[in-house]
């Protein structure tokens, strides 16, 4: 029986990483978080000296580049660790600015729909519901204001030593790369016509998670039928 695939959408810090996982371990689907391949490419670029505007320098250096996502949520690029990495607040600007890139964009979606091919995947990124999964059953656009936003992503970096930015600073980078991931020409971040629209300001992380699970019920039954 083939798998349903689960597209979520949204801004940054709208906590789809973390519900991504925690549906993937209640389904065992397989969860792919699409924006670790953008930082692991700004990352590399970064490394390497290569301009982030240079398309084609960069398009070439993906050819040569491999990253790997691993059920854990563990991210290797190249063979190597780069999970805290490609965290740090330099490079999730830099990501959003490679991300803007038409040719890094084909590269890295190519892969990714290779790799959702089965079926089973719950993905999370800006255009899957869009572009990388049009197909996909269930579409979730997961939103949450700014400064709620903020706070989530300010508590992760403490918790997890990532950055000592304080709240006002989280809060206008993250709006500076909303701005950046909605305006650009291509793929900009936009909710598909037919994905659900979720505001998770008011809800905590299992709420979130229940409210998907409930939608993507009747799909699971159609799976097991
Ligand atoms: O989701 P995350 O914040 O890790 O993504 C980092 C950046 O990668 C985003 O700001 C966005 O510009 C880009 N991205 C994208 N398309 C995706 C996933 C991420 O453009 N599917």
């Amino acid at each position: 029986m083939k798998k349903i695939n689960i597209a979520i959408d949204g801004p940054s810090a709208a906590g789809k990483s973390s519900i991504a996982k925690i549906l993937a371990e209640r389904l065992g689907y397989v969860h792919l978080d699409t924006g670790a391949m953008y930082r692991c490419t700004a990352y590399k670029a970064l490394q390497k000296g290569i301009d982030l505007s240079d398309e084609a320098a960069l398009v070439r250096m993906l050819q040569e580049t491999k990253i790997d996502l691993t059920p854990s949520g563990n991210v290797f690029l190249d063979g190597k660790e780069v999970s805290h990495a490609i965290r740090a607040d330099e490079v999730s600007m830099a990501a959003s600015k490679v991300a803007s890139l038409a040719g890094v964009r084909r590269e890295l979606v190519a892969r990714q729909q290779k790799m959702a091919e089965a079926g089973g995947f719950i993905m999370d990124g800006r255009d899957i519901g869009t572009v990388v999964l049009p197909e996909a059953e269930l579409k979730i656009f997961m939103t949450a204001t700014p400064h709620a936003r903020a706070l989530r992503r300010l508590r992760q970096n403490q918790e997890e030593a990532i950055s000592e930015s304080d709240l006002a600073t989280v809060e206008k980078e993250i709006e500076e790369r909303d701005y950046q991931d909605t305006h650009r020409k291509s793929s900009p971040l936009k909710k598909a016509e037919d994905a659900i629209v979720l505001d998770t300001s008011d809800l905590t992380i299992q709420e979130t998670a229940d409210a998907i699970l409930n939608l993507a019920e009747p799909f699971l039954k159609e799976e097991h039928a």
